[in-house]
């Protein structure tokens, strides 16, 4: 049944690759849609097909290849996506989810109606209605805005402390958030199929980085609280249940210094925050997302030892198609896992690459990752 069943990845990215290298464990068939032949996951998709994912003709077509269609990435074209699905294919998520999710002020309009943890908000038309907002009085600093709809790894947000940084605020359509006072920024992939069962991987903290706005560090499991980790858990569990999904969501999380969880925001495809799955879980969050989209059951989320991921990030200062030094000291390293994405320029922080470091316990592992991060870089 497996090995007949035709997946269709909108998106060729890293998730993409990771998705397909996880296929090959059982021969299955994935055919990926995305611009150019030269990106992570051509080599790895059993046919990899040129166009763009934004275009419905594009979509639609590809669409009509695949038995069941799922994504690396919100933004596709979520109309051809319906279509197909009228047409009886099965689209994982669904793209009613997709156009939920990708709209940050309907995602916020879902939580606050399904009394699901989150920060208060606003919505606003656009950076006049904001700039009236505060000098009527109604808008207090300091604020968060997040665009609507543009938002991706961070550019899509702006915090805003006094009347001199007015020029930070984004264009267009947004939601506006008071600014949380945060201790740990948490993530928690869960995985739903057809059959509603639902399963968590263990909660993992994200460290950012606050130049570049990305990731830095992911530590799992957490270090936190084992009531605060069954607790963001349960909160996991009931997210992707209130959205129905069918596939993984990727759960980000606020623990506030108050103890408080809040959901920021959610995913419905793997995750950033699930690449140490591959190499510290008894399944891969990819797998996982197989799985839950083929409707089989879902694999186990024990952890086999503790991880510590870093991304690789493209080095600030260079351009240019993409070299990668210290890679022989590192792969000497116990537990040392590189995964190189193979985007063929690198520009500043660029997402080029991960390691997953392995250890017996979360301080071995942070210990060896610091040697890491000291010798990796990617220049230009
Ligand atoms: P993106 O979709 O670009 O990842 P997020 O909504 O996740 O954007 O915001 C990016 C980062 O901005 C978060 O990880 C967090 O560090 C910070 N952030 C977002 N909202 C708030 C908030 N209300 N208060 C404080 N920090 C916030």
């Amino acid at each position: 049944m497996i090995l007949q069943t035709r997946v269709g990845i909108l998106g060729g990215g890293q998730l993409g690759k990771m998705l397909a290298l996880s296929a090959g464990n059982w021969h299955l068939p994935i055919w990926i849609l995305d611009e150019a032949g030269d990106f992570p996951a051509a080599p790895y998709a059993t046919t990899f097909v040129k166009g763009d994912f934004r275009r419905y003709e594009d979509v639609y077509r590809f669409g009509q290849m695949a038995d069941v269609i799922t994504v690396e990435i919100e933004h596709v074209n979520t109309d051809a996506l319906r279509q197909l699905e009228k047409e009886g294919k099965t689209v994982h998520p669904s793209p009613a989810q997709l156009e939920l999710i990708k709209d940050k002020g309907l995602q916020k309009q879902f939580y606050a109606e399904r009394g699901l943890p989150s920060a208060p908000f606003e919505l606003y038309a656009d950076e006049q209605a904001v700039k009236a907002a505060i000098d009527s009085g109604a808008l207090p600093y300091p604020f968060v805005q997040k665009s609507r709809t543009a938002g991706y790894d961070g550019r899509g947000v702006a915090v805003i402390s006094a009347a001199a940084e007015f020029g930070k605020l984004l264009p267009g359509p947004c939601v506006i958030e008071p600014l949380v006072d945060i201790d740990k920024e948490l993530s928690v992939i869960v995985a739903r199929n057809e059959n509603g069962d639902i399963s968590a991987f263990p909660v993992v903290s994200m460290d950012f980085n606050p130049d570049a706005n990305l990731v830095e560090w992911l530590l799992c499991p957490a270090p936190i609280a084992d009531s605060v980790a069954a607790e963001a858990e349960q909160l996991a569990r009931r997210t992707i249940e209130a959205y129905g999904i069918c596939g993984l969501l990727a759960v980000e999380l606020f623990l506030t210094k108050s103890g408080e969880l809040l959901i920021n925001e959610v995913a419905p495809r793997p995750h950033n925050s699930g690449h140490h799955t591959i190499e510290s879980c008894y399944t891969s969050q990819f797998e996982q997302h197989l799985r839950a989209v083929l409707n089989l059951p879902l694999g186990s989320t024990r952890m086999k030892t503790a991880a510590v991921m870093l991304n690789l990030l493209g080095e600030p200062g260079y351009a240019g198609p993409a070299n990668y030094e210290g890679l022989e000291t590192c792969l000497a390293m116990e537990g040392v896992n590189i995964h190189i994405y193979g985007k063929t320029h690198t520009k500043p922080f660029r997402k080029m690459g991960h390691v997953t470091v392995l250890g017996a316990t979360l301080a071995e592992a942070m210990d060896k990752a610091r040697q890491v991060k000291a010798v990796l870089r990617v220049t230009a």
